[in-house]
């Protein structure tokens, strides 16, 4: 990012919608034929900030899925025309709304769309549904039998209801055994003949995520759920990737605050888990696990500075942790640190990815950047410019002043 361009210094995220969209471009060339994109942009993106994402992939998706009816509203609230499926369970105090904006909810019992049906037709519209199957996830869904064939069937022709789709969710489609995978597949292919056979036709019929969108062709049917791959990351290492080339989407800056030596014998920070035992040139980073910054990174992470990197000394801190810049000499406090992402500072140019990190403290792809805290500004790129940000800073509650 352009130095001039700086409005945050403590920590901030850079988003790269460029990245975005390529990894669109790059998912939609693997596509089956006639099969179409929902842009998953559930917690908040991915940590990325659904409402950018969701503009900047716009013309390559048919529509949104989200996790809540709160996350739906937001992005209606910011302009989002595309229809909007929410991918869990709807409370019923809330069935009005999804009536109103027009959400698609997932349904699965016949209490839920009696009750939907019941609030379309006593508002005098009508609520497109999309019915869940659970083939393997034992999550949310009807079971693939015959009484719910039935069941979904009942749901279909009551009043004020249309099913628009149907979809189910794979469990293990991001390992290298596909076996259940296809299984759930089957099941899915299967309950979709029970409900012809009972005159039931189910226009948008989805069962991939990111792992059957890079891996199962087949499985693309109507429609293709991407999440992960959205933000450039892959779900697993075990799904083919050169099929879908993706690029991060966030990078992770900060600014080191201070410098100091330390002389052998000297502990850093809590718990004195590491002690040097040379006279060390160490550097304070203000980010910490309060900021999503995982803690498990504690003796064994690294960061980026002027090129090179730098390893993480002792715990990191709520706040605030400490890295060895004893081979950095040009290191000085405010010397921009990254802590995802490419540090241009050398060729060949060095990269710390979220799956280093995950690697490296044991952790979970998609766990980090969803953790990736309020506290964190966004700053949304664009051909290399900023077009936007996003910050709590003037986060405020209702009810609490004097
Ligand atoms: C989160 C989610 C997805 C997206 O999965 P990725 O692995 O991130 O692509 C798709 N479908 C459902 C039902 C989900 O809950």
């Amino acid at each position: 990012m352009d130095g001039e361009n700086i409005t945050y210094e403590r920590v901030w995220a850079e988003i790269d919608l460029d990245a975005a969209v390529s990894n669109m471009e790059s998912m939609r060339r693997n596509l089956a034929g006639g099969a179409g994109l929902i842009g998953v942009v559930k917690t908040d993106g991915y940590g990325h900030g659904a409402v950018p994402i969701a503009k900047a992939i716009d013309p390559y998706v048919a529509g949104y899925a989200v996790a809540t009816v709160d996350e739906a509203e937001n992005l209606i609230r910011h302009g989002i025309r595309k229809p909007i499926l929410i991918l869990g369970v709807t409370h019923p105090g809330r069935y009005r709304e999804l009536v109103e904006y027009e959400i698609r909810p997932a349904v699965f019992t016949m209490e839920q769309a009696r009750a939907l049906s019941d609030t379309a037709v006593s508002m005098g519209k009508t609520v497109r549904i999309h019915l869940a199957l659970d083939t393997g996830m034992s999550r949310i869904g009807m079971k693939p039998d015959e009484a719910s064939a039935d069941l979904a069937a009942a749901i279909s022709r009551l009043p004020g209801i249309l099913t628009e789709g149907m979809f189910t969710h794979f469990a293990r489609a991001d390992e290298t055994d596909k076996t259940s995978a296809c299984r759930q597949m089957e099941l899915y292919l299967n309950f979709v003949k029970l409900l012809k056979d009972r005159g039931i036709e189910i226009p948008v019929k989805h069962i991939s995520n990111s792992a059957g969108i890079i891996d199962l062709r087949e499985a693309h049917l109507d429609m293709a759920r991407a999440g992960i791959s959205i933000y450039g990351i892959y779900p697993s290492d075990e799904v083919d990737k050169e099929k879908v080339p993706l690029k991060p989407v966030m990078s992770l800056k900060s600014h080191i605050t201070f410098i100091k030596e330390i002389q052998p014998g000297t502990a850093v920070s809590y718990g004195g888990t590491f002690v040097a035992d040379k006279p060390m040139r160490i550097a304070t980073i203000p980010v910490g696990y309060g900021d999503g910054y995982p803690r498990n990174l504690s003796g064994k992470g690294r960061v980026l500075i002027c090129g090179k990197s730098a390893p993480i000394l002792g715990r990191v801190c709520m706040d605030q942790f400490m890295a060895d810049v004893s081979g950095i000499p040009e290191a000085e406090e405010w010397t921009e640190v990254t802590l995802i992402g490419e540090d241009g500072g050398r060729q060949p140019v060095d990269r710390i990815t979220v799956d280093e990190i995950a690697r490296t403290g044991g952790g979970f792809t998609y766990e980090i950047i969803c953790d990736i805290g309020k506290r964190v500004p966004r700053v949304y790129l664009r051909n290399g410019r900023v077009v936007g940000t996003k910050d709590y800073f003037e986060d405020l509650y209702q009810d609490f002043m004097s």
